[in-house]
């Protein structure tokens, strides 16, 4: 199950992650954006951490909440607002439960998918984040309903992730600046969609 430690770990390693990774995510958005990507994510990442070093919340739900806010209010550019108000969301509906099991992460990460296409307005096939989000959720589901623990719904998920990731390379986008190239942003992996991928490896390695 998860607890405010492991999801504080989830952050520390998601963090890391778009940290290493963070040349490789400009370089995407350099192709069909304004290469700003890596630099934006390993901000966001950064303060939220700092943030949770200064004082680790006491439920994973607040963990999540305070990633949501450092991510909203220290990242410049579209995907900063999407992931704080996605992990807002999924941190506000653990509510105060000191532990969570694989069923209420899942609702809890839906009610932030949600939130993110509420806001984006983008839908599958759009080439951004959702294609990574979207096919990540839907393994995560069907390995819930399989019976599977978190470490395994997890690997599902990033699995699902990865897959939606390299998905998005023949897609034209249709939102976010990507989309101003029009049938030129084909043949490109869209950056969202590969921070969203890191997103849920860091879930499968910190609960594996
Ligand atoms: P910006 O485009 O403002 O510089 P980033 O470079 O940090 O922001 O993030 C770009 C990523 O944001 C895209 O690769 C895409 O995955 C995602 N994105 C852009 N617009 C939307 C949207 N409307 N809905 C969902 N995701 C989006
Ligand atoms: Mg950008
Ligand atoms: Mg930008």
């Amino acid at each position: 199950r998860l607890n405010a430690a492991t999801a504080a770990a989830w952050v520390r390693a998601i963090s890391a992650a778009v940290s290493e990774n963070a040349e490789y995510l400009t370089r995407l958005d350099a192709a069909i954006g304004d290469a700003d990507h890596g630099v934006n994510m390993r901000r966001g990442f950064a303060v939220a951490v700092t943030t949770l070093d200064a004082a680790l919340p006491d439920t994973p739900g607040e963990v999540l909440v305070r990633t949501g806010t450092a991510l909203v209010g220290k990242v410049g550019g579209v995907s900063g607002p999407l992931y704080g108000s996605m992990f807002r969301v999924t941190g506000r509906h653990l509510a105060d439960a000191e532990t969570v099991g694989p069923d209420e992460l899942l609702e809890a990460l839906e009610a932030g998918l949600q939130m993110v296409r509420r806001l984006g307005d983008a839908r599958p096939g759009d080439k951004t984040m959702v294609d990574a989000f979207v096919p990540a959720l839907d393994a995560f589901g069907a390995a819930v309903r399989d019976g599977a623990d978190l470490a395994r719904a997890a690997r599902a998920a990033a699995h699902g992730a990865e897959e939606g990731m390299r998905a998005t390379v023949s897609m034209v986008a249709r939102k976010g600046r990507a989309s101003y190239l029009g049938s030129r942003s084909r043949g490109h992996q869209d950056p969202g969609a590969t921070s969203t991928a890191l997103v849920f490896q860091a879930l499968a390695e910190v609960l594996g």
